[in-house]
């Protein structure tokens, strides 16, 4: 089969071995795949990964109970045996492998191999560019997951990329007061044509003026921004990784009584569901579609500024 794989660097390959799937896993035929932030991280060295790149997709299951039906799977293989899988908390169980992120073959290819318990069903009103997306939209409904916001809450979403973006949608949600800081004026055009109050870094905005900053900036001054716009007893999730360690004054976080929530992967559910009712707006992210074939050509289109979602055609229905 294709396959984007990355070794010392990414390379297309033309005759790699199909997977073999796993007890408990089937094999899915990859209709559609997105790239993401994080396999450009993997390119220049993240996690060490070597293996078929690919996370985001959206398939039709071959074999078990969704056999020739479209498929998105959740990254995230847990062994469903250990004492964190039995607490509830599969996606931080420590046998995990993660789908072209961590010790399994992923979606750049005519085939993966999934765990059946990791695949949900995409409704018929889902076309395969948008259904692509439930894996990082799922991320942003992360957030509400692990955090009640109400109307009221002045919350700020620093960065305005693929994930900010979703982020400022899904908070856009559940709250009236949703302000996203970004560097890009077409980026930020997008948000504000879905009616989110935007500015520029740089502007001049008041300090300890959100009850929630949202850090996806992917940079080290991602953090100390946001402790400059958080107040007393205020809330930062961070939702970008940071490569390396990073200097920060601590002191802050105590004396004002700042509460710190790391945010990852999150339900596949509520995302589909909120790409169902067009709560959340894919559309406006989708830059380029390429062949898998041409997939050294879209990871390079993905690097290239202001470009948001780089899709993979893999094959079709
Ligand atoms: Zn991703
Ligand atoms: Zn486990």
């Amino acid at each position: 089969m294709r396959a984007v794989v990355l070794a010392d660097s990414a390379r297309l390959e033309t005759s790699r071995a199909e997977p073999t799937p796993a007890p408990g896993e089937v094999m899915v035929r990859v209709l559609t795949a997105g790239v993401c932030e994080t396999d450009i991280q993997l390119i220049r060295g993240y996690m060490g990964f070597r293996g078929v790149l690919g996370h985001e997709f959206v398939g039709v299951a071959e074999s078990g109970p969704f056999a020739g039906r479209r498929v998105v799977g959740e990254i995230n293989c847990a062994c469903h045996a250990c004492d964190t899988c039995k607490a509830g908390f599969p996606t931080h169980c420590p046998n995990r492998t993660v789908l072209g992120i961590l010790n399994h073959d992923g979606a750049f290819a005519d085939r993966i191999a999934v765990p059946q318990a990791n695949l949900h069903l995409v409704p018929d009103s889902l076309p395969n560019e948008i259904a692509v997306f439930t894996e990082p939209v799922a991320a942003a409904y992360q957030i509400p997951a692990q955090l009640a916001i109400g109307t009221r809450d002045r919350v700020v979403v620093l960065g305005d990329g693929r994930l900010g973006n979703l982020c400022a949608q899904v908070l856009a949600g559940l709250s009236n007061h949703v302000l996203v800081v970004g560097k890009h004026d077409s980026k930020l055009a997008l948000l504000r044509a879905r009616g989110i109050a935007t500015a520029k870094l740089g502007d001049a905005l008041d300090p300890r003026m959100a009850d929630v900053v949202v850090d996806c900036t992917g940079s080290a001054t991602g953090l100390p921004t946001a402790l400059k716009l958080v107040r007393p007893r205020g809330t930062i999730v961070l939702k970008t990784t940071v490569a390396g360690s990073q200097d920060l004054a601590w002191a802050p976080f105590v004396i004002d009584e700042v509460t710190l929530v790391g945010s990852r992967c999150g339900p596949f559910d509520r995302a589909i569901k909120g790409l169902e009712r067009g709560e959340v707006d894919v559309r406006p992210l989708l830059a380029s579609r390429f062949d898998l074939s041409e997939g050294l050509r879209a990871l390079a289109r993905a690097q290239e500024p202001g470009v948001l979602k780089v899709l993979l055609d893999v094959s079709a229905e």
